[in-house]
């Protein structure tokens, strides 16, 4: 059985919303995925990667764009994992940037949150950026998108 989820994340990865916010975001989504089977408002007591599962495709350096390699990457991701998450930011090999893991070229797009608004089975695609504006506007923080095939 295979899944897809529309994830909602605010851009900044340790931002939680009220839950008024939180619950007025959730009612916005909903109604702009009327075919969907589900969609829960999950909140994490720590960062945690919002992952596109089967959608993972590569990673790219955000400043020069070079590839990363995957077995760098899984490194990074484990020392960061060892701070629980807080502790975002790394040294890109091919030009020695100081980045954020949030902020890497993920091809789809991953992200780090402590809240996400996750619609299971959508029913459609990303939200259009006029979509997700209004999504922002109501939550109170930007938002990033991932969309997970398990
Ligand atoms: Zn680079």
């Amino acid at each position: 059985m295979s899944e897809s989820l529309l994830r909602v994340v605010p851009t900044v990865p340790d931002w939680v919303p009220a839950q008024d916010a939180a619950d007025a975001a959730a009612l916005v989504v909903s109604a702009m995925c009327p075919g969907a089977g589900e969609l829960v408002a999950c909140r994490y007591a720590e960062v945690t990667f919002i992952d596109q599962g089967a959608n993972f495709e590569a990673v790219g350096c955000p400043v020069c764009t070079a590839p990363l390699d995957g077995d760098w990457w899984q490194e990074r991701m484990d020392d960061a994992y060892a701070t629980r998450f807080a502790t975002l930011d790394t040294v890109t090999p091919c030009c020695s940037a100081t980045v954020s893991l949030n902020d890497l070229e993920y091809h789809w797009p991953a992200a780090f949150a402590r809240f996400e608004l996750q619609v299971r089975n959508p029913g459609r695609g990303w939200l259009s950026p006029d979509e997700a504006a209004q999504v922002s506007t109501v939550l109170g923080s930007t938002v990033r998108q991932v969309f997970s095939h398990y």
